[in-house]
């Protein structure tokens, strides 16, 4: 093995690609905090540092670890996943057409919404996972396409190959939030999308004490630049602190995902066809409508994110959620820790999501701890 050899991607991230602190040979880079630089002694910016508001080393380091596992050839790292999204949708002219899942991200929706209904863009929305639904919404003019697959919360997958085909003979761009199919799994510029988003406070932190987000590209051109010039001017990189945080967590990142895939998959079996349960969705069962084109572009596992339809109205769902012990009643997801959520309970009506629709992001815990958890609580709210 020489130092040019092509290191796999679990190498990369265990390590934090090889950045120790060149000066005391720390084994882990220092955190920096400073909001402002000093230039040199001929009156030059060091390394190109002026203000925090511009980014700082570690956040660079950061972007440094995740632009090398996403194969891109740039990446920013914000404050939030939302931040993100936000600059992406500054960077398009005014009144761009684009075009979204019916069903995704909750807060990325209402974003949008709240931008098209004050007149920014305009908004049409296709059906997850169908790609004539998908070609019908596409326009002439379309800016750009928004992808999030597998979907929140029915995990809906969207063939991001076809989709990226499609939108590239209109000319539209394509976005993926991959948040829940990071790297280990999915690489969405690879399969041709022209940005790879992640609200990196999920899998690639991992530990749900961090909000952040990450962007990557391989297109680094005006509009690239553009984006950055929106997070400096908004004051919306990634700080010190947060970055630090983010490179520890993605060092085990392969690890925690491959286990929450694991225990998602058995969790997925076990309730599959339970007589309390009316449908498990996970695009890891070989009945799940998503699974022949999850298992071409998420070829490092399904993810720990599923859904379990109860036999039950609203508050017989929201009695399990209610009566889990291990399961934390919490919103979020790709923590270590496993949560479940009533999503009825968030959305309402007008969103589309059964009422009797349980979310869980499944953690690292031992797989029958959390399925004897999940049939207590079931059987008390169902029985
Ligand atoms: C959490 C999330 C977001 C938003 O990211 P924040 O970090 O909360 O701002 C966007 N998309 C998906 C799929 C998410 O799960």
């Amino acid at each position: 093995m020489t130092k040019n050899s092509k290191l796999s991607p679990e190498t990369i991230a265990a390590q934090a690609a090889g950045q120790i602190d060149e000066k005391t040979g720390s084994v882990i880079a220092p955190i920096h905090m400073a909001s402002t630089y000093a230039r040199d002694e001929n009156y030059d910016l060091r390394e190109g540092l002026i203000y925090a508001r511009y980014g700082s080393p570690t956040c660079g380091q950061a972007e440094t670890v995740l632009q090398k596992l996403e194969e891109a050839e740039g990446t920013y790292l914000f404050n939030s996943g939302l931040s993100a999204a936000a600059a992406v949708l500054e960077s398009l002219p005014a009144q761009s057409h684009i075009v979204v899942p019916e069903n995704m991200y909750f807060g990325v929706l209402i974003w949008m919404q709240r931008q098209a209904d004050k007149g920014y863009l305009t908004l049409d929305t296709y059906t997850p996972a169908d790609l004539n639904s998908i070609k019908t919404a596409i326009r002439d003019d379309t800016a750009l396409v928004w992808i999030e697959t597998p979907t929140n919360p029915t995990w809906a997958v969207t063939d991001i190959a076809e989709v990226s085909k499609i939108a590239k003979a209109k000319g539209a761009l394509v976005l993926v939030d991959s948040t829940t199919a990071p790297p280990c799994t999915t690489k969405p510029l690879a399969l041709g999308a022209d940005y790879a988003f992640h609200s990196a406070t999920k899998y690639l932190n991992g530990h749900s004490d961090v909000l952040a987000g990450a962007l990557s590209t391989n297109l680094i051109d005006d509009r690239w630049e553009d984006i950055g010039f929106v997070r400096k001017l908004q004051g919306t990189a990634l700080p010190g602190f947060e970055a630090w945080l983010v490179m520890r967590g993605m060092r085990t990142l392969y690890v925690r995902w491959n286990k929450a895939c694991e225990n998602a998959m058995a969790i997925a079996k076990h309730f599959n066809n339970h007589p309390l349960v009316e449908r498990v969705q996970y695009p890891g069962l070989p009945n799940d409508p998503g699974h022949a084109v999850a298992k071409k572009q998420m070829t490092g596992g399904f993810s720990g994110m599923m859904s379990i339809l109860v036999k039950g109205d609203e508050e017989v769902a929201r009695n399990v959620a209610r009566n889990t012990e291990l399961f934390l009643p919490a919103t979020s997801l790709g923590g270590v820790e496993s949560l479940i959520e009533h999503r009825y309970t968030i959305e309402g009506p007008d969103y589309g999501v059964a009422e009797n629709l349980l979310r869980l992001s499944v953690g690292i815990e031992d797989p029958d701890d959390l399925i004897a958890d999940l049939e207590q609580a079931i059987t008390k709210a169902c029985g």
